[in-house]
C-alpha cells in the first residue's frame, strides 16, 4: 500500500521558457519513490528548489520529442551521474524514443555512474510497477505522443466469512493478495471473491500536448487529479487546435466527460501573462479546475477518490 501521493509542478508553461513558468514536467511521489511526466529544460533546478530529492527519481516518462517535453534530460542525467546516483533509470516515451534518447545521452565527455534502461510504450501499454501501474494512450499531436495515466491498486480487505465460505487456506491469501487470482485445485479464486471493502486507489492522468480527443476519456476516466494542457483560450481554438493543442475549455471538457474529480491546467502559451481568462473559460464547463504554477506542491489524499 502506498503510504502517499504528492504533485510537484516544476515546469507549467508551453513552446519555450519565459521568466516565470519553465516548460512541462510534473514530479510525482508515489510512496517511496518518485516518476517525473517530462522533463523540460530547467527542470533540475526546479527540483531541487522543492521538496523532492533528485535522487528519489526512478522513473521518467516522455511523453513527446518537442523540445519543451525534453530538453531537461541530459542535463538531470548527468547531474545524478556527478552525485554518484548507482541505482538505475528507467526512461519511457513514444516510438522512436530508444534512438532520441540514447544519442541525446550520448552528448558530451562523461561518464555515467549508472544504468539507464529506455523503453518504448504505445496506445493502451500498460507498465506494472508493483504498487501502481502507469498507461499510455495515443494523444492528438502532429508527431508521436503520448498522454498517461498512474493509478494506485485497489486495496482488498479480506472478509472471513467469504474466506470460510469458499474454503481457501489461509497460507493461499498473501499470494491471492498478490497476484490478484490463483487457481486452487481447478477452481479460479479471485481477490474480490474474499473481500468485502474495496479502497479504489488514486489516479494521476496527464495529457502530455494534444487536442481533445474522445479517445482518451477512458485513459482519464475516474481520474482523482487530471493535469491537462490549456495552450490558449477559446478566441484563438482553431489556431490552438490545428497544432494539436487544447484550450482551457476543451481541457474541462475531458474532465467532465471522464467523470475526473480534480482539473489542473498548465502548458500555457508563453504569450499569456494572465491566465486567467483560461481558467475562467474552464471552470464554466468543470467547477473544480485549478491553475498549476511552477513549484506548486499539491497532496493527493485518499478521501479525494
Ligand atoms: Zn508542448
Ligand atoms: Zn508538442
Amino acid at each position: 500500500m502506498i503510504s502517499s501521493i504528492r504533485l510537484y509542478f516544476f515546469g507549467t508553461g508551453g513552446s519555450w521558457p519565459t521568466q516565470f513558468r519553465n516548460t512541462a514536467s510534473i514530479g510525482i511521489r508515489v510512496g517511496e519513490e518518485a516518476i517525473l511526466f517530462d522533463c523540460g529544460e530547467g527542470t533540475q533546478t526546479r527540483i531541487m528548489k522543492s521538496s523532492l530529492s533528485i535522487m528519489k527519481i526512478k522513473r521518467i516518462f516522455i511523453s513527446h520529442f518537442h523540445g519543451d517535453h525534453f530538453l531537461g534530460l541530459p542535463g538531470l542525467v548527468q547531474t545524478m551521474s556527478l552525485y554518484g546516483r548507482e541505482e538505475p533509470l528507467e526512461i519511457y516515451g513514444p516510438s522512436g524514443a530508444s534512438t532520441i534518447i540514447s544519442d541525446l545521452l550520448s552528448l558530451g565527455y562523461y561518464s555515467l555512474s549508472f544504468d539507464i534502461s529506455i523503453k518504448e510504450m504505445h496506445d493502451g501499454t500498460t507498465i506494472d510497477f508493483g504498487d501502481y501501474t502507469v498507461q499510455s494512450y495515443r494523444a492528438s499531436h502532429p508527431v508521436p505522443a503520448l498522454s498517461f495515466a498512474l493509478k494506485e491498486k485497489d486495496s482488498f480487505k479480506f472478509d472471513e466469512e467469504k474466506i470460510k465460505e469458499k474454503n481457501v487456506p489461509r497460507k493461499m491469501l498473501e499470494k491471492i493478495r498478490r497476484l490478484g487470482e490463483i487457481n486452487i485445485e481447478g477452481r479460479t479464486i479471485s481477490i474480490k471473491d474474499l473481500s468485502s471493502e474495496i479502497r479504489r486507489g488514486r489516479k494521476i492522468s496527464y495529457s502530455g500536448d494534444t487536442r481533445k480527443d474522445a479517445h482518451l476519456i477512458e485513459l482519464f476516466k475516474d481520474s482523482t487529479v487530471l493535469i491537462h494542457e490549456a495552450t490558449g483560450e477559446m478566441s484563438l481554438a482553431d489556431k490552438v487546435r490545428a497544432y494539436g493543442h487544447s484550450t482551457g475549455r476543451d481541457a474541462a471538457e475531458q474532465a467532465l466527460l471522464s467523470n475526473s474529480k480534480k482539473l489542473i491546467l498548465m502548458h500555457f502559451s508563453p504569450r499569456y501573462n494572465d491566465i486567467n481568462p483560461i481558467l475562467s473559460e474552464a471552470k464554466q464547463v468543470f467547477e473544480n479546475t485549478e491553475i498549476a504554477n511552477d513549484l506548486m506542491e499539491l497532496e493527493v489524499k485518499l478521501s479525494e477518490v
